[in-house]
């Protein structure tokens, strides 16, 4: 090793998880043969990504943009609603469908509880999400409409606690924050009903998400310094930055290496981290950026 460039270690945890990886390669496979696919949304929040899926071919629209005309679909891990699909289906389109089978086996399992409760005549699926985000659209999207999205424990004290429920959390949700609010229904519920079988928790956050801080925690506190990537859109890449700065305050966001300062001193040992939503080849990048930098200063 030569003495004058520091360690560069990337986080082996950072980056897309399983489901993101295996959406792009069946995007990439079908783009190579059909030559464009038109995305349902953003297929992740990195600008960076974006820019290189839509150079193979990607358009990234809306279900407005979507007609009888249109030829390839693509259906991102996030996953959709049944009301797309029958759209798709009407219209004749050729559909990709890249849904992350994690997500899919969770919307299985929502549609199951919701359906069981509608032909008893009562219970709620509760599901603990950020509103709006695709994947709780396509939740919410399976039930009978006896479903209830609740975003914290606030919204959860209006839940009619009498009644039976099944709990399920997004998949990509706060492991800590849905353990309190699920403590919390099961309380309420046991106190009016006094039973403790009124509630099925589901514990339904993804593996990849919910060992990520533990992981990023040692990966901060094992580096002098920390620059994680991330594009600005992404929420779980602001809220990973601050686990990464409460270890180690020398954590730096960027979006890319343009956004890199003189940061560094040679005695550092440096580590590239990221987003779920932060590519590989992003991070390798930036990696590549600092040690050619040193580099130049021999
Ligand atoms: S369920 Fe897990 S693997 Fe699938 S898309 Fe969500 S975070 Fe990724």
């Amino acid at each position: 090793m030569n003495s004058t460039i520091p360690i560069i270690d990337i986080d082996p945890s950072a980056g897309f998880c399983s489901g993101v990886n295996r959406a792009i390669r069946i995007a990439e496979e079908n783009l190579e043969q059909s030559g464009q696919l038109h995305c349902l949304g953003n297929m992740v929040h990195n600008e960076a990504e974006l820019e290189r899926l839509k150079s193979l071919g990607m358009n990234f629209v809306n279900q407005n943009d979507i007609g009888p005309e249109t030829e390839h679909v693509f259906i991102r891990a996030h996953g959709e609603p049944p009301e797309t699909y029958r759209m798709l289906e009407e219209n004749s389109n050729h559909v990709v469908d890249g849904t992350c089978p994690v997500v899919l086996r969770l919307q299985r399992k929502v549609k199951e509880s919701s359906r069981i409760f509608h032909e008893k005549g009562s219970g709620k699926v509760v599901i603990y999400g950020k509103p709006g985000h695709p994947e709780i659209i396509g939740l919410l999207g399976q039930t009978y409409g006896n479903a209830i999205l609740v975003k914290n424990i606030d919204e959860a004290h209006q839940l009619d606690f009498s009644e039976p429920m099944a709990v399920f959390a997004q998949t990509t949700a706060n492991e800590d924050d849905y353990n309190l609010l699920c403590r919390f229904i099961a309380e309420q519920s046991f106190l009016k009903t006094a039973s403790q079988h009124n509630v099925e928790i589901f514990y339904s956050i993804c593996r990849q998400m919910s060992q990520r801080v533990p992981t990023l925690r040692g990966f901060a506190k094992s580096h002098d310094i920390i620059i994680f990537v991330s594009g600005s859109e992404s929420s779980n890449g602001k809220y990973l930055a601050g686990i990464s700065r409460e270890i180690n305050p020398r954590t730096y966001v960027v979006k890319d290496v343009t956004e890199i300062g003189d940061w560094f001193q040679i005695t550092d040992r440096i580590g590239i981290s990221g987003a779920t939503s932060t590519p590989l080849w992003l991070m390798q990048s930036v990696a590549d950026y600092i040690k050619s930098s040193f580099e130049q200063k021999q």
